[in-house]
């Protein structure tokens, strides 16, 4: 099977650094599926679950929105923050996911508020998702 390589960088650092026979991402403007030889693109992501997939075993990369710049031999998904599933910390995520929905009902008068909010709010769903718990 061909593969292809990707990597999830973010200010941090590269969180991953691998070969794949698929990426699945999340792009705002829908799902893209991303083979070896794909077209190039560069796409905005939302607050999603990065798939990486080698025959039957998939991992999945929680991202918190960002970028995917796709070439025919390379896949590159830049984003402020990205977790691998194992290294998600759960109850970090619930008490994140807690503490948007307080300030979600808190912040029901000021927009930049409720934006954060639910930014934060998708991000720990997110995370919960990804770490599977
Ligand atoms: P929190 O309120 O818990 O900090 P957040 O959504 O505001 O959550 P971010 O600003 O997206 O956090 O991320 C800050 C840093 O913390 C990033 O490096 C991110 O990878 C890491 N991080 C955030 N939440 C988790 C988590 N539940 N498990 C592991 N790493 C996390």
């Amino acid at each position: 099977m061909k593969t292809i390589q990707v990597s999830v960088v973010t200010p941090d650092g590269a969180v991953v650094e691998t070969d794949v026979e698929m990426v699945s991402v999340k792009a705002v403007s829908g799902e893209l599926g991303i083979l070896p030889g794909h077209i190039p693109l560069v796409a905005p992501l939302t607050i999603s679950a990065v798939r990486l997939k080698n025959g039957n075993n998939t991992d999945k990369v929680a991202v918190s929105g960002g970028f995917v710049e796709v070439r025919p031999e390379k896949v590159t998904i830049l984003a402020q923050a990205a977790e691998l599933a194992t290294s998600i910390d759960i109850d970090r995520a619930r008490a994140a996911k807690e503490r948007a929905e307080r300030r979600l009902q808190q912040a029901k008068t000021d927009d930049v508020d409720f934006k954060r909010a639910e930014l934060a709010l998708k991000r720990a769903i997110n995370r919960l998702d990804v770490g599977g718990r």
